[in-house]
């Protein structure tokens, strides 16, 4: 049962000292420095942090590690601990910028990436242990299987790096696959001019729905209600195939191989298509 629970919540603590150092070091921090981990475990990674000076808000879901990280609060006045799901995380009473440092809990890594990424203006930088696959996708270009709406989403606001792989002896337990350390840099302005954002992350939504399938079969999902009388009717291939022919974008292409500047000009193109931009 206890083990069931651990591996619930992707406890694989990390115990080799090189990767706990190399991910403080990617971290660049200050002294003072503001860092949220999320999921401290037993604290290994939050020593590292405290040694290089950082003032750590940590979160930790598990009941039972809470005890001993309440003794380590009281020991160290940099330390202060949120026992919670950082998937539901209360940002009243955070700091409005602050690094995010984390060992993540493989199960719901993609998720937080996803959910904390779109606040850039709170986290300039990620050092983050994840998966090596989900690391993969994060970091990859146009073209092959890992590039997907994981790697846009994130791309769009972040500068994307894979900087080691690391084997499953680095935990304990060991998990069964890979992991990787990537870091993801702030960038100063989006990837791409994009328009309207919501627009564009939904036609790359579409996109990717299957991935061998083309664009044109693709964004004829695309359900969008707002397009004006004259466009109202994307599911009709050959309007959509017209509309993706004048935008410059062959629709026989597949989702995979499009650049985010492609998206965007899709997107750009189809704005002004919309009853309610
Ligand atoms: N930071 C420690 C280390 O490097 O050894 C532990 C990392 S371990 C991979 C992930 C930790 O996240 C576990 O302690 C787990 O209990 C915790 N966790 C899992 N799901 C969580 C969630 N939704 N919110 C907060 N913590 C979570």
């Amino acid at each position: 049962m206890a083990q069931r629970k651990r591996q619930k919540l992707g406890q694989h603590f990390l115990h080799e000292k090189r990767y706990l150092a190399q991910i403080v070091e990617l971290a660049d921090i200050t002294p003072g420095e503001d860092v949220l981990e999320i999921g401290v475990g037993e604290g290994a990674l939050t020593r590292y942090l405290l040694d290089a000076g950082a003032k750590i808000y940590g979160i930790e879901i598990d009941e039972a590690l809470i005890p001993a990280l309440r003794k380590m609060e009281d020991e160290h006045e940099r330390f202060h601990l949120i026992h919670g799901d950082a998937l539901d995380i209360d940002y009243a009473g955070l700091p409005d910028k602050m690094k995010l440092v984390a060992n993540l809990p493989y199960q719901v890594a993609s998720a937080i990436i996803s959910q904390l990424t779109e606040k850039v203006e709170i986290f300039p930088l990620m050092v983050l242990m994840v998966q090596r696959e989900v690391g993969e996708r994060l970091c990859a270009a146009p073209g092959g299987k890992d590039y997907g709406s994981l790697t846009l989403w994130v791309g769009y606001r972040y500068k994307t790096r894979l900087c080691q792989v690391v084997p499953p002896g680095a935990f304990r337990p060991p998990p069964k696959v890979d992991s990787a350390i990537i870091r993801l840099e702030a960038r100063e302005k989006p990837l791409v001019d994009v328009g309207n954002e919501n627009l564009y992350f939904r036609i790359i939504q579409a996109g990717f729905a299957h991935r061998r399938k083309t664009l044109l079969n693709n964004l004829k999902s695309l359900n969008l209600n707002e397009l004006s009388n004259a466009y109202h009717n994307f599911s009709n291939p050959e309007t959509l195939r017209t509309f993706l022919e004048s935008a410059g974008i062959d629709p026989s292409r597949r989702a995979e191989t499009l650049g985010a500047h492609e998206f965007a000009i899709i997107a750009r193109a189809m704005e002004p298509l919309m009853e309610n931009k």
